[in-house]
Order: structure tokens, then C-alpha cells, then sequence
């Protein structure tokens, strides 16, 4: 840990620099922190499919079941957990590649509605085998927006697919409003709801509202992290509203034309 502390004697430049460097080291000592935990995070995250996998992989070298289909379940787990590794370390990797502003946008006039139905399109057969209703409720003459179609795409994946995770019966309704200078778009469900203490930490990654929760249906902890970075990339904000038991609402909203769009 790093302990400077410059006393501050003047106004003058002397003075600010003194300021500056204790806002440093403050800083520094921050992101360190952080960084850490962060560490623990990912190896305790690491750690649980990984002990699956050797558990489950003795079990069979041992010929610890007594019949095919106990075999067919051991390695149907060990299946889902390396699929849940490779998710987590590529959502990390990915996660990682934003925060350091290495991701390229491919920024071109975007076709709100397509991109919607592009999205409700892949989550509908989930949406079906539980039994949800997934609606659309689109302002006509959705105007065409300058940004970055498929990362808008990958927002509205991830809070769809969240919103069918965390919901048991009832109905998804996504919606998609012009205003005066942005266009909103809400994935609301009739879920089981995010308690009001975990909101403040809801796109912090690993934040889980309860680990039992997301752990049966593959969740890393990351999604949200990612929408949240992702939106910020695209120039917009993120908020949510939620009632334990009643369902949650994410709305983003988004510039017409994001900021750093060179030739439109
Ligand atoms: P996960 O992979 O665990 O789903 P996310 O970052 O996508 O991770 O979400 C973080 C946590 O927020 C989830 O574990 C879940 O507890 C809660 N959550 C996210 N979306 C919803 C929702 N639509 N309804 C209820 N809880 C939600």
C-alpha cells in the first residue's frame, strides 16, 4: 500500500501539486484494492466449475456409477461446467478488452426495429419451453439511429435472456420509445424481482442477487457488467427498476448519433 501524504502548504502552484499528488496515491491505492478483489473474484469463480470437472472426471475414471444412464449425467455435468469455464473466461477476456477502450465499434444507420426483432428471434424457442409470453410494443416510425447495430444487439441479448432466466411464468415486454433527443428501449419482466439492496450493485461484475439463482442456469456474474460497459460505449445510460417478486425493468437510452462518429 502506498502512504503519501503531502501536506498542503499554499495556494500557489506548489500547493496543487501537493493536491495532486495525494489524489494520486489515493487513486492508486483504489485501483489496487480493487484489482485484487477482482483476482479473488475470478479464482473463487475459476475454482467452483473446475472442482465439478475433477470430481465428476474421478467419479468416471473409477467407475463410480452403476449404470449408462448415471454415466450419461455425470458427463452431461462435466459437459455444462466446461461450457460455463469457456463462457466465463471469454466474457472476462471480453470485459477486459473494454475497460482498456480496445474494442472497435462498427458504427453505421441502425434500424432500431430490425435489430429488436433480431434479438427477440433468438431468445423465443427459451422463451417458449418456459412457458413466457414475449411481446413488442415499438413506437411507429422508429427513426433510424447512427451506431453500433450488433452491440446493440448484444445489449438487448443479455437483458433478454436475464429477463427469461429470472422469470418462472408471465411475460416479457419489450418497448421501444422516440423522445426529443434519444430513443429508449425497456426489457421489462414479471420475474422474481431484484431486492432493492442489491440495485446500487446490480452491473458490478460477480454481483449475483443470490449464487444459487444464477449457478442453475449458467450464469457467470458478467452479463451485466458487459451491457453496462457496452452501453456506455454507445454513448447511452442504463437503469433499472425492479420489485422482488413483481419483475424488474432495464431501460437504455441512446443518442440518436453517438459522439464519435466520424463520416455521418
Ligand atoms: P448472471 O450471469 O448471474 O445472470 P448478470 O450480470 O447478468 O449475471 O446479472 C447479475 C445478477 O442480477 C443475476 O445473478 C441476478 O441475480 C440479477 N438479475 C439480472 N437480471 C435480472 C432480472 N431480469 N430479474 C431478476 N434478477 C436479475
Amino acid at each position: 500500500k502506498l502512504n503519501i501524504k503531502v501536506e498542503v502548504k499554499s495556494n500557489d502552484e506548489i500547493g496543487s501539486l501537493a493536491n495532486a499528488i495525494n489524489h494520486l496515491s489515493l487513486e492508486l491505492n483504489n485501483y489496487r484494492s480493487n484489482r485484487s478483489e477482482l483476482l479473488a473474484n475470478i479464482s473463487h469463480e475459476l475454482r467452483t466449475p473446475i472442482s465439478y470437472l475433477m470430481g465428476y472426471a474421478q467419479v468416471i475414471k473409477h467407475g463410480q456409477y452403476s449404470n449408462e444412464r448415471e454415466l450419461r449425467i455425470y458427463s452431461a455435468i462435466i459437459e455444462k461446467e466446461s461450457e460455463r469455464l469457456a463462457k466465463l473466461i471469454e466474457e472476462l477476456f471480453e470485459l477486459s478488452k473494454m475497460e482498456e477502450g480496445i474494442i472497435n465499434l462498427y458504427i453505421q444507420s441502425v434500424d432500431i426495429e430490425d435489430v429488436i426483432e433480431s434479438a427477440v428471434q433468438k431468445v423465443k424457442l427459451k422463451a417458449m419451453k418456459k412457458n413466457i409470453s414475449l411481446s413488442l410494443l415499438l413506437d411507429s416510425e422508429l427513426p433510424s439511429i447512427i451506431s453500433d447495430g450488433l452491440r446493440l444487439e448484444q445489449i438487448l441479448l443479455n437483458l433478454l435472456e436475464n429477463a427469461i432466466n429470472y422469470t418462472e411464468k408471465g411475460s416479457i415486454i419489450v418497448e421501444a420509445k422516440k423522445e426529443k433527443t434519444a430513443i429508449l428501449i425497456s426489457v421489462k419482466d414479471t420475474g422474481i424481482g431484484i431486492p432493492n439492496e442489491d440495485l446500487p450493485f446490480i452491473f458490478d461484475r460477480f454481483h449475483r442477487v443470490e449464487k444459487s439463482r444464477s449457478r442453475t442456469n449458467g450464469g457467470t456474474g458478467l452479463g451485466l457488467a458487459i451491457v453496462f460497459e457496452l452501453v456506455k460505449y454507445l454513448d447511452g445510460q442504463i437503469t433499472v427498476e425492479s420489485e422482488l417478486g413483481k419483475g424488474s425493468k432495464f431501460e437504455i437510452k441512446l443518442p440518436y448519433k453517438i459522439k464519435n462518429c466520424k463520416g455521418y
